[in-house]
């Protein structure tokens, strides 16, 4: 793994293998997998491998990750054949429901979604 690790954190742990997760997507700098409780159809969760709590940490520490989490996202979503649309969510601190604070982008679709979100 590039970058930093959390010992302590789910999604490092998920990261290395060390627990398993549904793993849709991998690239050298990041990996993706269903959310346990998906919230739409499909509902994936897209991670940087290196452990960096939010998404301004990663952009700010880790550029050029934060380009290929993001280059991830869309090759998982042409993947699930979300052409109809999709959405994207970094929930980033607690009163935003962030609830694990290793940076994950939440990819949503396979349903019509609402605005504003709640
Ligand atoms: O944005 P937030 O931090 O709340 O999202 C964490 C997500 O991680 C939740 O959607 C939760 O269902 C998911 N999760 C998971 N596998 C785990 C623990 C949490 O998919 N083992």
């Amino acid at each position: 793994m590039t970058g930093e690790r959390d010992a302590d954190c789910l999604f490092c742990k998920i990261a290395t293998g060390e627990i398993p997760g549904d793993v849709v997507h991998e690239t050298e700098s990041t990996l993706a997998f269903r959310d346990i409780e998906p919230q739409a159809p499909t509902h994936i969760l897209v991670i940087p491998r290196s452990h960096q709590p939010n998404v301004a940490t990663l952009a700010a520490k880790e550029p050029e990750t934060a380009l290929a989490l993001l280059d991830a996202v869309a090759a998982v979503a042409e993947q699930e054949g979300l052409e109809a649309g999709y959405r994207v969510v970094f929930n980033t601190g607690a009163q935003a429901h962030q609830s694990v604070f290793h940076v994950h982008a939440h990819l949503l679709g396979g349903r019509t979604m609402g605005w504003p979100p709640g």
